[in-house]
């Protein structure tokens, strides 16, 4: 089976589904936007979890349970800081997708959500973040057969529109002008 790949717009600490990445901090002891959302919505043992990972480096990934989430585990992974793009910022970006993914099958899951990485306090222009988001978890899913559904959580309408073109075009396509 075809893993389904798809954008809505939506509130990710309410997905039904088995894992939802957070947009973290290297800390990994919560802060604004979604990472904020997550930990209000999972509860203190969630933060407890964290302080044992000791923190995190910028485009990789670290795994816990969800706790009071209806999603059964959380992926955390560390967006570039936007400044400019030539400090490594899509290379990093990409990472961070690549390795919740490979995080996610090698511990069986099977449906994922992500954030749109990077592109709230972290400044990433959203339609570059986009692109890279939706390619890379293509170009990652064509390695990794064992999901059957990643969704791109968008947290406003305009990002969902930006997605679901994305998403429309065939994989390699390049994306017309915004
Ligand atoms: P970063 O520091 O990586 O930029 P942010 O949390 O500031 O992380 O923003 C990342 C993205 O998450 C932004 O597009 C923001 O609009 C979105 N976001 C914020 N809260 C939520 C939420 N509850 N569910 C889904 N997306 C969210």
């Amino acid at each position: 089976m075809p893993t389904t790949v798809h954008a809505l717009q939506g509130d990710i600490t309410q997905l039904p589904v088995q894992a939802i990445v957070n947009a973290a901090n290297a800390a990994l002891l919560g802060g604004g936007g979604v990472d904020g959302a997550i930990h209000r919505a999972a509860g203190p043992q969630l933060l407890e979890a964290c302080r044992q990972l000791g923190g995190c480096t910028t485009g990789e990934a670290k795994l816990t349970l969800g706790y009071r989430l209806p999603a059964e585990y959380v992926i955390h992974t560390v967006g570039p800081v936007w400044h400019g793009g030539d400090r490594a910022e899509p290379a990093l970006l990409a990472a961070c997708y690549r390795r919740a993914l490979e995080l996610a099958a090698a511990q069986g899951i099977r449906s994922l959500a992500f954030p749109s990485i990077s592109t709230g306090v972290y400044g990433y222009p959203l339609a570059l973040a986009a692109q890279i988001a939706v390619s890379t978890v293509r170009a990652a899913l064509k390695e990794c057969s064992g999901f059957d559904e990643v969704i791109f959580c968008c947290f406003s309408a305009s990002d969902l529109q930006v997605y679901q073109r994305l998403l429309a075009a065939p994989p390699g396509a390049k994306p017309a002008p915004i």
